[in-house]
């Protein structure tokens, strides 16, 4: 089993590493700072994504983006991961259901957002609708031929930075029929109640919305009436697996800044990695990125080889779920191997710190993840995991 990087893969992962370290690195204090990206480097950073060639990173060619394998993405995204602040988002990935969409629907909005001239947000959570996405109260109900949309959604990220936004509403208020729709930002209807303020700083903002009577044209409806969940799935996996791939580079910037610092720092007379207490917890790390690093890659390869959707779908859950997790452990030891530098916010690991925290929370809690797990277990078997 042949298992290495093809160049172009290596290569891949060098484009993302140095534009991290060359376009995104230096935005890092000044967007923590400010609570957000500046509204005036938003241009020039798209003009930077476009010029560097990570444009449309997760479509394919034909509807306007780059037509990489799932691993040329990962190695890409897990380099931007590395950034704090969530910079690695303004490196858009338009909705993956909008690949689902008519010709039309395609031009008007997954063509532009692939060119970085538009970009979309998405509407699931409702103030009483979390995990439970079947609580959804937002309903969409046809009248004389347009779609009449009212109900309020939460933590829409990048709402501000946005002008579309994917509703899951449920057609005549009924479960049995999630639906997403294509809202434009400034439709009438579309009201923006406030954008409150989170553990991270992070590069665009998470808003609260309502709907009130907002009216579509029949059109605007994404997929078929009651195919919103299925959409809502796809949207899911792809965003588990880019959680893995930023919370993997997250993690694996916090063990590299450990590392180095442990060699550097001299207490009682040695560099303090030369205390058990301190190798021990670099070692920790390392494996638990190893591990990370290990299941994403292997998931990675084998959607490029045409695994089932349904194994993708359980996997994703595992690989989220693991490398969230793992790089909170790693990001927690990162902080304690720096000390008190650690807690200054100048330094990555305290951002990084903040930072990961929702990843065990948004696209599905851990406690989700280990429901879906448990469930594929029932249903499919322990080789889904256990096996090759
Ligand atoms: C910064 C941020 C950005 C976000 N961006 C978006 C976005 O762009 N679009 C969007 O639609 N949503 C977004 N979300 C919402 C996010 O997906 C939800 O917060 C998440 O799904 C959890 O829902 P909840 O917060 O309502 O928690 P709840 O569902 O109320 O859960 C509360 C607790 O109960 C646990 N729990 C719930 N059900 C079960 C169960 N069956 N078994 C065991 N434990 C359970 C949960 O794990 C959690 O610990 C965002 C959230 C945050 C914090």
């Amino acid at each position: 089993m042949d298992i290495s990087l093809s160049k172009r893969e290596i290569e891949l992962a060098r484009l993302g590493r140095d534009f991290f370290e060359q376009v995104l690195a230096p935005l890092e204090i000044l967007t923590d700072e400010h609570g957000e990206l500046p509204k005036e480097q938003r241009k020039p950073l798209r003009e930077q994504i476009v010029k560097w060639g990570l444009a449309g990173i997760n479509h394919s060619k034909e509807d306007g983006g780059l037509g990489l394998t799932m691993l040329e993405q990962v190695v890409i995204e897990e380099q931007l991961g590395r950034a704090t602040n969530g910079l690695w988002t303004c490196v858009w990935r338009p909705p993956v259901s909008l690949r689902y969409g008519t010709a039309k629907q395609k031009q008007e909005y997954l063509v532009p957002s692939n060119a970085g001239d538009r970009r979309g947000a998405f509407a699931i959570t409702e103030p009483n609708a979390g995990s439970d996405n079947n609580a959804v109260t937002t309903s969409a109900v046809l009248e004389n031929g347009r779609w009449k949309l009212n109900g309020e959604k939460w933590f829409v990220t990048s709402y501000k930075a946005s002008d579309f936004i994917i509703v899951h509403a449920h057609v005549d208020g009924d479960p049995a029929k999630p639906t997403l729709f294509l809202v434009d930002s400034n439709a009438d209807g579309v009201v923006h109640l406030r954008s409150p303020k989170f553990m991270h700083n992070y590069a665009f903002d998470h808003a609260e919305l309502r709907f009130d009577d907002v009216m579509l044209a029949e059109d605007r409806m994404l997929g078929e009436i009651g195919q919103g969940f299925e959409l809502t799935k796809r949207w899911f996996v792809e965003a588990r697996l880019q959680i893995a791939c930023h919370t993997l580079g997250a993690a694996t910037r916090a063990l590299d800044v450990a590392n180095e610092f442990a060699g550097g720092r001299v207490q009682f007379g040695r560099p303090i990695r030369d205390f058990q207490a301190i190798e021990f917890m670099l070692a920790d790390m390392a494996v638990d990125i190893y591990a990370g690093k290990s299941m994403l890659y292997r998931l990675a390869a084998e959607m490029d080889h045409g695994l089932d959707q349904k194994i993708i779908h359980a996997r994703a859950s595992a690989v989220k779920l693991f490398c969230s997790e793992m790089a909170g452990r790693v990001i927690d030891k990162a902080v304690q191997i720096l000390g008190g530098r650690g807690y200054m916010r100048e330094s990555p690991v305290e951002r990084l710190y903040r930072d990961i925290r929702v990843d065990r929370i948004w696209e599905g809690t851990s406690e989700i993840q280990r429901v879906v797990i448990a469930g594929q277990i029932k249903k499919r078997g322990l080789d889904v995991y256990a096996g090759w």
